[in-house]
């Protein structure tokens, strides 16, 4: 009988957004919007994903269905936001390698990684992560490494793992099958001393916000390509990195990473592949249009009153405020917008702990005036006052056990207010960043997003799982902000050279 494989897993998760004003710190690890507890260690690692649809749920699952010890050591991850201090890799990451290295040896490592992360120190914390490991377990020891469709893939990623397995759905809801395609190849490299051939192919290009989803054209067109590729003898495995555009960093853009039995030319010349045929579309892979916030709120307003009766909101999409692409979360171009014309049936979400504190200190029932949003920076609009009743308080904690985004299950608002506005808009004033990726948000305070005309969404694909099922219509709507569509708004200082479209006149050669 061969022995049973021990697999460590671990993970520091976070897509880092260089551009917002709020830094990650180690207070940031204190909560998760996205999960109940953002640190995890050992057991509870392994209890607060088995029920969920995370990678760690893959894990969990491929080690009962390929009959290894999976050891879970340490899952860090909190909302996207700021740069990551030096303080939380030293802390978090000192603490996981240490574990690496108390509890080994092992037969395999799986780093749970989004792929996005910045540190002070290491603009590819992703890689350093990788290579701090493959110090510790050495070169025969397989690694991989599962990653968030938008990671910016660097080469140390590539270099210091065994295998990159990141998902190829957006909105993301292949985390569990990815991950188990993660399990396959390094229990495989375990039992049988084999390694892949690798190829990572990054052409100097950025895949624009407005066409991450990979349901529509142009962008399923490259998952379609990967998809072709995947099918070819000798390919053990592939992924496209759609990139995370908010990132000054060297590797931001499009990879095409390609696994074969044996064969770097091969795995090589289908990288090559799908890069070159997403490069010959990087016009259509690049356009940031949309309406603008007044535009949008007129078309929305105009379209409520002709559509039939409870055919659902029209969901206006704030692309740039996404908080789950890291930005403040406290935007007010669209709420100002709304106030403006007169919007009566709104919904929306505001993170505003200040006017929280105010609402606490009149009470349920009481009537306030309050400045709401718009204060994280100068990036997100300017407060918006509003008259209303405080209609809830709660602790912002909700449990969606649907499909959401990334496969997150329990959620934590913080302390969250809802106003009832005389202007208009029912806000609910919530403290952490959490994000607009489940209706459970809204249900969760009591209130139902189905019956209002219209619908903030804080994102751009994010809340599609959770929005679309009861939209009349998404529209994504081309917002200023630390998440704006337009890259030319922001100030690149480390990307490559020559990067399509911040050169326009970009050139992609290989031999
Ligand atoms: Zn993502």
């Amino acid at each position: 009988m061969t022995k049973k494989l021990r697999i460590a897993t671990l993970g520091i998760h976070h897509e880092t957004n260089t551009f917002a004003s709020n830094p990650t710190t180690m207070d940031s690890f204190k909560v998760s919007g996205m999960q109940t507890y953002a640190v995890q260690r050992g057991q509870q690692y392994y209890d607060m994903h088995e029920l969920s649809s995370t990678s760690m749920a893959g894990f969990i699952q491929a080690s009962n269905r390929l009959d290894f010890e999976l050891v879970p050591l340490i899952f860090a991850a909190t909302d996207p936001g700021g740069t990551i201090s030096k303080e939380v890799f030293d802390t978090l990451g000192g603490e996981a390698f240490e574990m690496l290295r108390d509890q080994g040896p092992f037969d395999g490592v799986l780093l749970n990684q989004m792929g996005a992360a910045v540190s002070e120190e290491y603009p590819d914390m992703d890689g350093e992560l990788a290579r701090r490991v493959r110090e510790i377990v050495g070169p025969n020891v397989p690694v991989a490494m599962t990653l968030d469709l938008h990671a910016n893939v660097s080469q140390q990623m590539a270099d210091e793992t065994d295998a990159l397995v990141i998902y190829k759905t957006n909105p993301h809801t292949d985390a569990v099958p990815r991950a188990h395609d993660a399990c396959d190849l390094v229990v495989r490299m375990a039992r049988e001393n084999w390694r892949p051939a690798v190829w990572l192919e990054q052409p100097p290009m950025v895949v624009g916000i407005f066409q991450h989803d990979t349901r529509d054209m142009p962008m399923k067109a490259v998952i379609d390509d990967l998809e072709t590729v995947l099918a070819q003898p000798g390919v053990v495995g592939g992924s496209i990195g759609e990139g995370y555009p908010w990132s000054d960093v060297h590797e931001n853009g499009l990879a095409c990473y390609v696994l074969h039995e044996d064969s770097v030319d091969e795995a090589k010349k289908a990288a090559r592949w799908i890069a070159d045929r997403a490069w010959a579309n990087r016009k259509e892979l690049y356009e940031p249009v949309g309406p603008t916030p007044s535009e949008a709120v007129e078309y929305a307003l105009k379209e409520a009153a002709a559509r039939p009766d409870e055919s659902g909101p029209i969901v206006l999409l704030d692309v740039g405020d996404n908080i789950g692409a890291g930005s403040s979360g406290d935007s007010t171009f669209l709420l100002a917008e709304g106030v403006k014309q007169g919007a009566a049936s709104w919904l929306q979400t505001v993170r505003d702990s200040e006017a929280i504190e105010a609402c606490l200190a009149a009470g349920i029932g009481a009537t306030v005036t309050i400045e709401v949003g718009g204060k994280t920076d100068s990036l997100h609009g300017s407060p918006v006052s509003l008259t209303g009743r405080i209609t809830r308080i709660s602790d912002g904690r909700f449990e969606d056990t649907g499909t959401v985004h990334a496969g997150w299950r329990f959620f934590d608002g913080g302390t969250t207010v809802v106003i009832e506005s005389q202007e208009g808009p029912t806000v609910a004033l919530v403290t952490t960043r959490v994000g607009n990726m489940s209706r459970e948000q809204f249900y969760s305070l009591g209130y139902r997003p189905d019956d209002f005309d219209i619908v903030v969404a804080k994102g751009v694909v994010s809340p599609r799982p959770a929005y679309q099922p009861i939209a009349h219509e998404m529209v994504t709507v081309n917002t200023p902000g630390a998440t704006s569509a337009d890259m030319s708004s922001f100030d690149y200082k480390r990307v490559r050279d020559s990067l399509y479209p911040l050169d326009l006149e970009a050139k992609y050669e290989h031999g």
